[in-house]
């Protein structure tokens, strides 16, 4: 049914295993999986939510269907009484590219990729992620952010609106990078829940078709 299987999505060129459906809301990202470096999202928009910071930027956009719904996830938070900002969501393979090439600089290319993704392996390539924070932790992205109220609503709420944390504290090594409780990933409201209830990772999901 969701027709993510390694055989059928994915494509070999150069030693590098290319994923070929970038547009699936269920495509599957990871260090083993890369977007081609001129993937952009056709249908890109500002999402329709307070950010982190003020003027304009390619990081407040999504994809339309992404962007809607984090758009209900935020008034929802709302009306809890939770104020979330986003701080970061579609990010291009040159931009990317910059940043990685910056954190390798700074704390060598080994420890980097544990913390930042190398070109082509991000989320944010896809349209389909966004960072989130709150004023507690001054907006900051940093794995505290999962014991504030805030981020405990995010965890306990974002099925509901078709969001999934996608890299949970106990998944480290399935899914090859460490924790981040602000990073949300647009899989669609029904899949979400599947994937809360059962308690997988998103690989570990669409392994099981
Ligand atoms: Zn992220």
């Amino acid at each position: 049914m969701y027709d993510n299987a390694a055989s059928r999505t994915t494509l070999q060129k150069g030693g590098i295993t290319y994923v070929t459906n970038p547009t699936s809301p269920l495509v599957l990202v990871n260090k083993k999986r890369e977007l081609d470096s001129g993937y952009v999202p056709n249908d890109l928009v500002k999402a329709p939510v307070e950010f982190s910071f003020s003027g304009d930027s390619p990081k407040q956009q999504m994809r339309k269907v992404a962007a809607d719904a984090l758009g209900k996830l935020f008034a929802g938070a709302k009306q809890d009484g939770i104020e979330l900002k986003a701080v970061s969501g579609y990010r291009s393979y040159p931009s990317q590219q910059s940043i990685f090439n910056a954190y390798a600089k700074s704390h060598g290319e080994e420890e980097a990729n544990t913390f930042s993704a190398h070109p082509g392996q991000s989320e944010h390539q896809t349209g389909l992620a966004m960072d989130v924070s709150s004023a507690s932790v001054h907006y900051g992205l940093e794995q505290s952010y999962g014991a504030t109220k805030e981020g405990k609503w995010l965890e306990a709420h974002a099925a509901d609106y078709g969001f999934i944390i996608r890299y949970e504290k106990e998944h480290e090594d399935e899914t090859g990078y460490m924790y981040e409780p602000w990073h949300v990933r647009y899989v669609g409201v029904t899949v979400a829940k599947d994937i809360k209830k059962l308690g997988l990772t998103l690989e570990a999901y669409l392994a099981r078709f």
